[in-house]
């Protein structure tokens, strides 16, 4: 797994690079990763609804639940430390 603060999206809040498996190649229209299978949206886990959040999101910024990326430990909690940031990948944050 790729650990970082934050994964690249595009204008769709896709992910770019899958953060389960790295796979870059990804069709216009793919929602998911066609290697692992994993959603490339970010999306919360709330019961009701399935919102798309930003790819440093660890709470959805509609509802509050949490996102699936947090959930999944690809994103720290915020008060988490960063005592392995030197080991995250290189730094193209878009923000
Ligand atoms: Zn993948
Ligand atoms: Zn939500």
């Amino acid at each position: 797994m790729i650990y970082a603060e934050c994964f690249p999206m595009d204008d769709q809040r896709r992910v770019k690079v899958c953060p389960y498996c790295g796979n870059k190649k990804f069709s216009k229209k793919s929602t998911a990763c066609i290697v692992c299978g994993h959603s490339r949206m970010n999306s919360c886990i709330g019961k009701m609804y399935s919102h798309a959040n930003a790819g440093n999101a660890r709470y959805c910024e509609i509802c509050g639940e949490k996102t699936q990326f947090f959930v999944d430990g690809l994103l720290k909690a915020w008060d988490a430390g960063n005592e392995s940031s030197s080991s995250s990948i290189k730094e193209d944050l878009p923000f």
